[in-house]
């Protein structure tokens, strides 16, 4: 079985493969999954993948997953945590599009003009990112985006999204769940790599 250009995840622990016959672990024939939805927990977020090929091992119990083009994925995901979710960004969403924009927390400090300490704090829940901060975070990312791709159509534009945000957004507790399909992401114009 070949597994197109993805990448197989076990959890927490990647591994980039052409064929999955065998279990990595132990060495057991797999058993393959489809039509199954993925829990996509590795990402941080709440995040289900529908239509993925997985493998499960009998003998061990360890689960693979098969997630093609994931740097697409990522984006997308973070293009949805930037257009959906019409909430402050939480905490686990803020490190998301963080490290999606390959900043440390510091650098990300740095280019919102907060101390070193706040990026931090927002991260770990002890702060609420706020109304200024949030609205930058997302147009930095969103930028960042077409920017990578060199598409700059009206559909990704952040600037209707901030008009119809109310101005004083309440912080919401409960995890922003998102459910995908490969084909929104693998035929998403939002570039990467496959
Ligand atoms: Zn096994």
């Amino acid at each position: 079985m070949t597994i197109h250009g993805g990448k197989v995840l076990r959890f927490n622990k990647r591994y980039r493969v052409n064929k999955m016959e065998n279990c990595q672990v132990c060495g057991e024939q797999l058993k393959v999954i489809k039509d199954q939805p993925y829990s996509y927990s590795e990402c941080g977020l709440d995040v289900v993948l529908l239509g993925i090929t997985q493998y499960h091992c009998e003998k061990c119990g360890e689960d693979f997953a098969a997630i093609p083009s994931p740097q697409k994925l990522h984006r997308i995901i973070g293009i949805h945590i930037c257009k959906e979710n019409k909430a402050l960004l939480q905490p686990r969403e803020i490190q998301f599009l963080r490290k999606e924009l390959r900043l440390k927390a510091k650098e990300l400090a740095r280019i919102l003009g907060v101390s070193d300490s706040v990026v931090s704090r927002w991260e770990n829940g002890k702060a609420s990112i706020g109304e200024g901060n949030d609205r930058l975070l997302r147009s930095i990312f969103m930028a960042s985006v077409n920017e990578i791709s060199g598409i700059h159509d009206s559909s990704m534009s952040i600037l209707d999204l901030f008009m119809e945000l109310p101005l004083k957004r309440k912080e919401i507790k409960t995890p922003h769940s998102i459910n995908l399909n490969p084909q929104e992401w693998l035929q998403a114009e939002c570039g990467g790599t496959v």
